[in-house]
This record gives structure tokens, sequence and C-alpha cells, in this order.
């Protein structure tokens, strides 16, 4: 037997959710839509939500929103998923990648100071694993450089910052709903913001830049009429993604307790063993735990990932620093280096971590690092 290191939970009644969308008037953007954005909305605080096709859609059209554009630099952590930094060069921005943190992993508020220049015009904030980044800090460097903040949080649905959830906090808040995330809609994704003119630009850009709406439209000639006012995409999400969202959200604290569970026993079982460096937990936030990261700090960290394969452990790592991929190294990228990032990833191991996994598969994964690493 397998076990993955993340996976879905789909239960008989997401499932009935699903069918009944099926078999109603409409498969696409209908009522089932405006359901999920509320019920997003309501659970992150945020005013405003708006659900698109996938997280890098979120982050494409949250850049888009922000008026990111040629000749800006928007400043990142390089260790995230590549979309993180992808969705500056959709815009023709330069994205700009600052140090992580040694014992938390995410971006170093300092670092991104080092960073700023005359054309920066934004900073995307990772949560990576789930656990909030210094964002009081990031706010500061923000305000006293006029600078947008974005939050990818598609680690991060449910965690919280000092009291808040996250997805209130910032100009806007991404999430994506790929089956290893904390929900699923099979692919999927959403903005939050508490801006209506930045929650009218991301509606625009979700479909062709075009609207119907009375208040944008520059003449009105008739009921068939609307205008296509910028250059938007099809981000839509279908009515039959949004059911499936709607009956997971109802399911995501559970989600996330189970996995707050499972880390609490990693976090003990792995505390005082030589060799493992367990993350540190910020003391005023909540990690909502998308991954659980060890790092292998005396032993050759391929041979310990050969090694958990070979018993069926599905280990892998998250991330390669994203400035390292080839497309970066030959797009201007072959001279960065950030040195705490490389590091960490030289060690780095994310071990499973979803609420389905039982308490005899997580001993057994316990087990099994204790044994290949005496
Ligand atoms: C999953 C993920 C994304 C992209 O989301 P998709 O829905 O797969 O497009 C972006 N950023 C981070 C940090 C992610 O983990």
């Amino acid at each position: 037997m397998y076990i993955p290191y993340g996976r879905q939970c789909i239960e008989e009644d997401d499932i009935e959710a699903v069918v009944e969308v099926l078999c109603s008037d409409y498969v696409t953007t209908g009522p089932a839509v405006a359901e999920f954005e509320k019920s997003v909305a309501e659970y992150t605080g945020a005013k405003y939500a708006v659900a698109v096709s996938n997280g890098t859609a979120a982050l494409h059209a949250a850049c888009l929103a922000a008026g990111i554009k040629e000749g800006d630099e928007v400043i990142t952590t390089p260790i995230t998923f590549a979309a993180s930094a992808n969705c500056v060069l959709y815009c023709g921005a330069k994205p700009v990648f600052a140090d992580i943190e040694p014992d938390t992993y995410n971006i170093d508020p300092t670092k991104i100071e080092e960073k700023i220049t005359s054309k920066t015009k934004a900073i995307i904030a990772v949560h990576f694993t789930g656990q909030p980044c210094k964002m009081d800090e990031i706010h500061e460097i923000a305000k006293k450089h006029n600078l947008f903040v974005i939050e990818d949080a598609a680690h991060a649905l449910g965690a919280e910052y000092k009291g808040k959830k996250v997805g209130s906090i910032s100009d806007m808040t991404t999430f994506s709903f790929h089956p290893v995330k904390h929900i699923t809609t099979g692919e999927g994704g959403m903005v939050t913001t508490n801006s209506k003119e930045l929650y009218d630009r991301l509606v625009l850009f979700r479909s062709h830049g075009i609207t119907r709406d009375e208040r944008f439209l520059e003449k009105n000639e008739g009921g068939w009429y609307y205008e296509q006012l910028d250059l938007g995409y099809n981000y839509r999400i279908t009515d039959i993604q949004c059911a499936l969202g709607i009956s997971q959200m109802k399911k995501l604290d559970r989600f996330v307790e189970r996995r707050r569970e499972i880390a609490k026993r990693y976090n003990e079982a792995f505390s005082d063993v030589k060799g493992i460096q367990i993350p540190k937990q910020e003391a005023d936030c909540h990690n909502s735990w998308h991954l659980y990261v060890i790092q292998v700090l005396d032993r050759d960290r391929k041979e310990v990932f050969d090694t958990l394969r070979s018993k069926n452990i599905g280990v892998n790592v998250h991330y390669i620093p994203v400035y390292k991929h080839p497309y970066y190294q030959k797009n201007g990228y072959e001279r960065v280096c950030c040195k705490n990032a490389e590091q960490y990833y030289a060690n780095a191991i994310s071990i499973p971590m979803y609420p389905l996994l039982s308490k005899e598969e997580q001993e057994y994964v316990i087990e099994t690092i204790k044994e290949v690493l005496v």
C-alpha cells in the first residue's frame, strides 16, 4: 500500500451535490458560483470573493487588478510553486526573489526591504505549508513604499494570523482548490478582497474584460448590449465545480482540525530526533498545515528520499527555488542566489499530510523515518 504526501477527501454528499447541479439548468456560471463565493467570503471574513478556474488564474487576475504591468517589479519568495512568480511574468513584469527565514521557511520581511527599488509595485507573500507570513512587518513595508500586498494562500485556507482568518488581511488573497489543497473543486481558485474597486476589476478580468454592468458601460444600445473594457481572459469556473466547493467548505474545519492533529503528532515524534529539524511555528498564528516538511540535517537527502519511496511512503520535495528552473536561468536569473532558500531546498522532505491519513499509516511513516535516520 502506497501512502501519498497529500490527497483529497471526497465523500458521498460531495458526489450528490455535483450530480444535483448536473441535472439543473446551469452547468457553468450559475447560482453555485455565487454561493461558493459567499461561503469562502464568510469563512475568511473578506467582504468579496471571486471564484476562478484555478489558483494560477487567481494570482494572474490579482496581479492584473493591482495594475501590474511591463517595467514593474514584484517581490516574492523562491520557496513556492512557480505560479507565484509566473503570474508576474504574465503581466510583463519582473519577479524579484527575497530570501526566506531559515526556521519558518517563509519570506523574510527584512530581505524584502533590501529588494525594493523605484520599480517595485507589489509583494506576493506565500504562506508556505499553511503558516502565515509576518504580515504586520510586510504591511508596514508596503505602506512605507506604497505597494500592493497579495497573499498567495494556496496553502493557507483555514489558517489564522493574530486572530484573523487568512483571506481578510491584505489587498487581495488567492486560494487554490487543487486536490492536494485543503478543499477541492478538481481545478479551482478564488480571490478575496475587502475592496469594491478591486472586486469589480477581478470580475472583469475573469470574463474577457467584458461587462453588462450599467455602471461601467460607455453607452447602452439595448438589452443585448455589452462592452469589452479591458483585455480579460476566460478564467470562469463551472457550477459543477462550485457545487463540490460548497459541499467541501462545510467540511473545512474538520479537515483542518485533522491536519493539526497529524502535525502535532509529527512534532512530538520528531522534536528530539537528532538530524531532523521540524518547522518553527509563530506563536500568534494557526497553521492550517497543507504540508509537513522535515529538514534532514546530516544525511544525504536524496538517499533518505529514495529509501522512503522504496518503502511506499510518497515523500516529495517542496520546492525547488523558483529561479533555479531552466526557464528562469535562461531569462536573467542565473546569478540570483538566496542562501537560506538553497540550504532549505538541499535538506527538505515533505512527508504525508492529509485528513484521511490514518493513525496507523502515520505511525508507520514515523517509525520508518526514524529507522532510516539512525
Ligand atoms: C497550488 C499552488 C498554486 C497554483 O494553484 P493551481 O490551482 O494549481 O493553479 C499557486 N501557488 C501555490 C503556493 C500553490 O501551492
